[in-house]
């Protein structure tokens, strides 16, 4: 039997893969392309079609065998997969690490940096380039031998206390719960969240009802329980996991942990010739120095803080005077407004849903896809998915050339991973047969159709499509041709969200949801009424939402930057001090959000929490070009695809913005699409 992980056809052979088929299939390919990288290095001299280019090829390789390998394990997972993949992700993990502390792989590519052929390199050849310096580097290639040792072991006791730190977090989430059996402690949770406690309490044995810190429980209690007392106690809960406070206080805590990942953090950074972890964390980003990331958050603080204040005292009015409380307590701020959200706009998903059929959906988001940029979108009914609700698309432009083919697998059901996200199937490069055409995969998770109608989907799942097709644009309009620069290759962690979260504007103008958006029985278009109350709900507290989002991403900002193992209770001291200048909403003494802040502790968002707010200052810049000229202006559209989509990582981010804005980018329009000004 051959194996269809081996064979490398231009679209993954789906149905014929087999578990059996994966970790013989990766053995294979990393043993290929360990002798591959040997021979390569074995040249005297070295140039882009020498070097580069022969391991793009042998990257690609190893690619094409495993990606379809983890879309699977994601879309289709089954036990057998899952084992076949898991055994498989050490031995990726060291093929990669071999990669980045290969000494003789760095000198390959400096030599080449070094000679003279660089200079005639393309621009995007010669940031490939640097930018693989760079990496190499970041992983501690070109220190002296003792270093290099205890670099090593940092790696080492950081991985180890970032699961450490996850597994206290998740101990501390299961070893709360509230059981109850009285129905009086139910008044007002909807009947999806009354289900889910009653399962919870079957699935432990239980009568009654159980509720737990897990998010959707923790969520309906504190949105909806009329009960004060059991919002009170959840919430002490759950904003103390992991922590020396409340019901399990010291079981799990995660204090030390945190001092000891940031010690190590800041002893990398030193290693690697960096003044803090926050510099370090610049090094791959596009924010220029820590000081324009302080600016940034300090300005945009500055600027939302009166408003979310005004927010906060709009609540507290509706506290005393509609809900009859002395004091607005933080176990009180999401119900209230709750109640105060549904007083005001009275619009709910489901009046939106009848106008969202799924396949008006997507006919519409192409016929916005081919006014912006001309591009035609056929689907290929010949093409070998894992799922019959699976399709497939080829992306044309005007011209009729094919610019890149996409799967989309819109439903959730049983052993698919939850979420949406956009992954790569195959990437845009130069092979020596020709250019590769690039590949995506679309995956959401909307309710499937049923009973006859066609899937009805809610505006946020709308915006959520349209976010990953945004991406998918991004990896599919490329026109670079080295692999590490095409497509979202090589663009910055800050910068990457630039055109998903742009795509999700046309789901705000009337002009576009009415190609978008048609009831799934009478073909009629969104109502003008329906339309405006969307628009007024969308920007409730989003000055409330702003400063909470600018808090975490201070905090996480001036720890990693300032931190000194010599200062007693520094973590929780900067906090508090952050949180006196840019918060509105008082937090109990007890509060210890940090104990559970995984993205920066276990995740990859250490000093780079502010990236979420930088791309969407980005973006929201990017799209006020289209507010000024027309939101279907051909010419601004033909701009951006070129100015941005086009060029991928190939330059530095800041000289593609300024390229099709011809000005730096300005925090104006996101303020203003968020209601903080006018
Ligand atoms: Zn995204």
């Amino acid at each position: 039997m051959k194996n269809p992980l081996l064979e490398y056809p231009p679209l993954p052979a789906f149905t014929r893969i087999k578990p059996e088929h994966v970790e013989a299939a990766v053995d294979q390919v990393l043993t290929q392309n360990r002798e591959a990288i040997a021979t390569l290095l074995q040249q005297d001299e070295h140039s882009w079609e020498s070097l580069i280019q022969p391991l793009e090829q042998i990257q690609d390789r190893l690619h094409k065998t495993w990606s379809p390998v983890s879309h699977l394990n994601s879309v289709m997972n089954n036990e057998a997969l899952r084992d076949a993949h898991n055994a498989c992700l050490p031995k990726l993990s060291q093929y990669a690490t071999e990669l980045g502390q290969n000494t003789a792989l760095f000198q390959a590519y400096q030599r080449l940096h070094d000679s003279d052929t660089f200079s005639q390199l393309s621009q995007a050849q010669q940031k490939v380039i640097n930018d693989a310096l760079r990496d190499f580097r970041l992983s501690g290639v070109d220190l002296p031998e003792t270093e290099k040792n205890r670099f090593k072991e940092i790696q080492q006791q950081l991985s180890t206390l970032k699961s450490q730190f996850s597994d206290n977090v998740l101990d501390a989430t299961q070893a709360w719960s509230f059981h109850t059996e009285q129905e009086s402690d139910l008044a007002g949770l909807p009947p999806s969240a009354i289900d889910m406690a009653a399962q919870t309490a079957q699935s432990r044995n239980q009568r009654g009802w159980v509720f737990n810190l897990e998010f959707p429980s923790y969520f309906a209690i504190m949105t909806y329980a009329d009960r004060r007392e059991l919002r009170q106690q959840i919430y002490k809960a759950y904003v103390t996991r992991a922590s020396d406070q409340g019901p399990n206080a010291g079981q799990f805590d995660n204090s030390r942990i945190m001092q000891q990942i940031l010690e190590l953090r800041t002893q990398k950074a030193h290693l690697l010739g960096y003044a803090n972890y926050a510099e370090l964390s610049l090094a791959t980003k596009m924010a220029p120095d820590t000081q324009s990331v302080l600016d940034f958050l300090s300005d945009l603080a500055k600027r939302s803080r009166p408003i979310a204040e005004q927010d906060l005292h709009q609540l507290q009015d509706f506290a005393t005077q509609e809900m009859q409380l002395s004091s607005l307590e933080p176990w009180d701020i999401m119900y209230l407004s709750e109640k105060l959200r549904q007083k005001r706009y009275n619009v709910s998903q489901e009046d939106l849903k009848p106008y969202f059929p799924e396949p008006q959906v997507v006919q519409g988001m192409f016929a916005v896809v081919h006014k912006l940029y001309g591009l035609s979108i056929e689907e290929r009914h010949d093409v070998d998915t894992w799922h019959e609700q699976v399709r497939f698309f080829d992306v044309k432009d005007p011209i009729g050339q094919l610019r890149g083919r996409f799967y989309m697998d819109l439903y959730a059901r049983a052993n698919k991973r939850g979420g949406a996200w956009m992954d790569e199937c195959a990437s845009r490069f130069k092979t020596k047969d020709g250019i590769q055409t690039p590949v995506a995969f679309i995956t959401c998770n909307f309710t499937p159709p049923s009973g006859g109608k066609p899937a009805l989907l809610t505006h946020s799942e709308l915006t959520t499509l349209f976010h990953e097709f945004g991406h998918g644009l991004h990896h599919m309009l490329t026109q670079i041709d080295c692999m590490d620069a095409s497509g979202i290759n090589g663009v910055p962690w800050d910068a990457v969200e630039l055109p998903s979260q742009f795509m999700e504007n046309w789901c705000w103008e009337k002009e576009s949801l009415n190609l978008i958006a048609r009831h799934y029985e009478s073909g009629e278009p969104l109502p003008d009424s329906l339309f405006d109350k969307l628009l007024q709900a969308k920007n409730f507290q989003s000055a409330m939402q702003m400063v909470r989002q600018l808090e975490f991403a201070l905090f996480d900002f001036r720890l990693h930057l300032e931190f000194d193992p010599q200062q007693p209770d520094q973590i929780q001291n900067l906090l508090n001090q952050v949180r006196r200048e840019v918060a509105v909403i008082r937090h109990s003494d007890y509060n210890r959000f940090q104990h559970g802040f995984s993205h920066i502790f276990a995740g990859g968002y250490a000093a780079g929490y502010y990236s979420y707010k930088w791309a969407e200052v980005l973006s929201a810049d990017a799209f006020s070009k289209f507010e000024e000229d027309g939101i279907f202006n051909r010419d601004t559209g033909q701009a951006f695809l070129h100015s941005i989509l086009e060029q991928g990582g190939s330059a530095e981010p800041m000289e593609l913005f300024k390229q099709f804005r011809g000005r730096e980018p300005s925090v104006d329009a996101l303020l203003r699409h968020s209601g903080i000004t006018a």
